[in-house]
């Protein structure tokens, strides 16, 4: 699974990274980016999934 942050879409209010600190990196202005290019670790698939479904600007893309 691989995990994107849509930087047109994304609004800076950091709620990915409270959610999954682990998967994303917040400027200082909160905009986020995903810390992996590639797969993501099989742990962190579920907080990625919930990551995605608590992004208010769906600005989060996930793919398999
Ligand atoms: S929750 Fe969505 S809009 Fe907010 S910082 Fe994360 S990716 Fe950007």
């Amino acid at each position: 699974m691989k995990v994107n942050v849509d930087e047109t879409k994304c609004q800076g209010h950091s709620r990915c990274y409270i959610i999954a600190p682990e998967i994303f990196e917040v400027d200082d202005y909160g905009y986020s980016h995903s810390k992996f290019t590639d797969d993501l670790p099989k742990d962190l698939e579920e907080k990625a999934k919930l990551a995605c479904e608590n992004c208010p600007e769906f600005a989060i893309e996930i793919s398999e």
